[in-house]
């Protein structure tokens, strides 16, 4: 088994995070780094293994170190399987400043107008529609109808553009994940919501 772990935390809160949040890291005997992190947001003990296969623990206040660390010894089976397969969908390409510029300029020119065109077509309005270099979504929609699209979606085929566009559109109507928006999307892509969903998952941002 593995040898113990001492675990030290900083004193410092770390500013970006909320104003309760520890933040440390740890070698793990197995694992490797870990991050480890307590927070005022965190409502239980969790593990989560990242796309460059890095591991994060994080607990809420209120429970010991030792015990998150006792939990994170009682995963450690399912965190190397987890990460072998995270690993295995590939590392996110990493871009150059230039590619991501290239990358903006093409999704500004292509972007807009095909949501105009998506919205004549299926009878759906937005207000505005605004492309950034979000890695964490391929898009969003607030309640007022401000679309806002990732420029990373110009690295997707064109099919699946479309329904990216199409899933925000339908926000502008159901500003949720309901069933009634999805029965929405799913009637505007020809039924087909599952399998570009499914499709859709196969990229990385
Ligand atoms: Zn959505």
């Amino acid at each position: 088994m593995c040898r113990p772990l001492r675990l030290s935390f900083c004193s410092r809160s770390c500013g970006r995070e909320s104003r309760n949040t520890l933040k440390t890291t740890i070698v793990h005997p197995t694992l490797g780094t870990v991050t480890v992190s307590q927070t005022a947001r965190a409502r239980r003990i969790s593990i989560a293994v990242k796309p460059s296969g890095e591991v994060r623990l994080s607990f809420p206040v209120g429970v010991s170190a030792k015990r998150a660390v006792a939990f994170l010894e009682s995963r450690v089976e399912w965190i190397i399987a987890t990460r072998q397969k995270v690993e295995a969908r590939g590392v996110p390409c990493q871009y150059t400043e230039q590619q991501r510029e290239a990358l903006r300029q093409q999704a500004k020119a292509w972007l807009p107008p095909r949501a105009d065109e998506l919205a004549a077509q299926t009878g759906l309005g937005f207000r505005s529609i605004t492309i950034r270099a979000t890695r964490s979504k391929w898009g969003s929609c607030n309640a007022k109808g401000d679309i806002s699209l990732s420029l990373y979606l110009m690295t997707l085929p064109v099919h699946l553009r479309d329904y990216v566009i199409i899933h925000e559109l339908c926000h502008t109507v159901h500003h949720d994940h309901s069933k009634r928006f999805h029965d929405l999307v799913n009637s505007l892509v020809g039924g087909r919501e599952k399998e570009l969903q499914k499709e859709l998952r196969q990229y990385r941002i």
